[in-house]
């Protein structure tokens, strides 16, 4: 295991175990602050096993690899940070997890850019850049973040869904600080702890990849302690954190978060994810499998929803007549068996029903399948509380 003691305040022994991960391949424990009450995951690393190699949408805690989700998370942060950069106009930037490169081909774009650094571990991940092996205002550094040897600053910094997954969260931040210009400003998105209240959640939320989980309040502790302030809060969503910061020393008055109060959100949700998983059984039982043996099912969402209906809900291959998802299309051939199409699919294959499987996105794609024709619109929160009546 690794050492106990906390990422943000440094402490030793205050880090309470609180949970096990269901299907960890690394040995994985939960573990909550009693100082601070950040929660971490440490790792037994000795028990790790096939680490980063299988490409899956698993809903349990083996999820990952098939880096997409930054893509999907990219529309949602240009919308509200092109704006502020236009008018902000920073010449170098750093995209720490540059990924598939969403960020940094959109950024390229602008005539006030003059230099980008991106920084990726995953090699494999090469060929997304193959229309930029010539540019020469652009470097892609195929390495871990913490194992960068920086020659610039950079007037902005993007960390779109990375924080969570460094060794130390706290050394990441302050190496971001070290290499951000004086006035320059940071982006950082995590995923929100507090959406494992969520009632309709089938989905192990501490995957094996992330060794951070913030809440709003644990993540400006820690990003207030290396140095930096906040200048805007994006609160579009319950799903992630969104945070714009610049160097300073202005601090938000934040009510210190207790251990205690993540206590019973954590117990309630160890019951609440096996629980669920059974009211997936009856979604498959009393409604879906009904309605397939009538007409042709699709399903939208080939993602961790859909793969706990296969898992837990003993969804079949009789049950859905194709499975299409906009992201997954092209990245993953099939989930559990089941081939993966492009939505554009809908319209050639003609389904009477579609099946929406999305979280945030639930109601775009509704109105989206609608738009196609497609007349009969089922969305997972309203199967899920149709079944779930208490
Ligand atoms: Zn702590």
């Amino acid at each position: 295991m690794e050492k106990l003691f906390c990422d943000s305040c440094k402490t030793f022994d205050k880090l309470l175990s609180f949970y096990t991960p269901i299907k960890s391949q690394r040995g994985a424990e939960v573990f909550i602050c009693e100082s601070c009450a950040l929660v971490q995951t440490k790792y037994n690393l000795y028990n790790s096993k096939n680490l980063g190699i299988k490409k899956t949408i698993s809903t349990d805690a083996n999820w990952g690899n098939v880096r997409h989700g930054k893509g999907i998370r990219f529309t949602d942060a240009k919308s509200y940070l092109e704006p502020i950069l236009d008018a902000f106009k920073p010449k170098n930037i750093l995209d720490i997890g540059s990924n598939r490169g969403d960020f940094i081909k959109f950024i390229l774009t602008k005539n006030y850019v003059n230099f980008v650094s991106g920084v990726e571990p995953d090699r494999t991940l090469q060929s997304e850049y193959v229309d930029y092996y010539e540019a020469s205002n652009l470097e892609v550094i195929w390495e871990k973040f913490e194992n960068v040897k920086f020659h610039k600053k950079y007037d902005f910094i993007y960390s779109c869904q990375t924080l969570e997954h460094a060794n130390s969260a706290d050394e990441m931040i302050r190496k971001s600080y070290e290499v951000l210009s004086e006035n320059g400003l940071m982006y950082v998105e995590v995923p929100e702890i507090n959406i494992i209240e969520d009632n309709r959640g089938v989905e192990e939320f501490f995957i094996d990849k992330h060794s951070f989980h913030f809440s709003y309040t644990t993540l400006i502790n820690l990003a207030q302690k290396n140095g930096f302030e906040v200048v805007r809060n994006f609160e579009s969503d319950i799903y992630n954190i969104k945070i714009l910061f610049k160097k300073g020393l202005k601090k938000i008055n934040l009510k210190q978060e207790k251990a205690v109060l993540m206590f019973p959100k954590i117990n309630r949700y160890k019951s609440i994810i096996p629980e669920n998983r059974k009211i997936l059984k009856k979604i498959v039982e009393l409604k879906l499998s009904p309605l397939a043996k009538k007409q042709k099912v699709a399903y939208w969402g080939a993602n961790r929803i859909f793969d706990s209906l296969v898992k837990y809900g003993n969804l079949s291959k009789n049950d859905v007549y194709m499975l299409v998802d906009t992201h997954m299309y092209g990245k993953l051939d099939a989930s559990n068996g089941f081939r993966i199409d492009h939505p554009d699919y809908l319209r050639v294959n003609e389904p009477n029903v579609c099946v929406i499987l999305a979280r945030s996105s639930e109601e775009y794609l509704a109105k989206v399948a609608y738009e196609m024709g497609i007349r009969h619109i089922l969305k997972y929160s309203e199967l899920f509380d149709q079944i779930n009546i208490k």
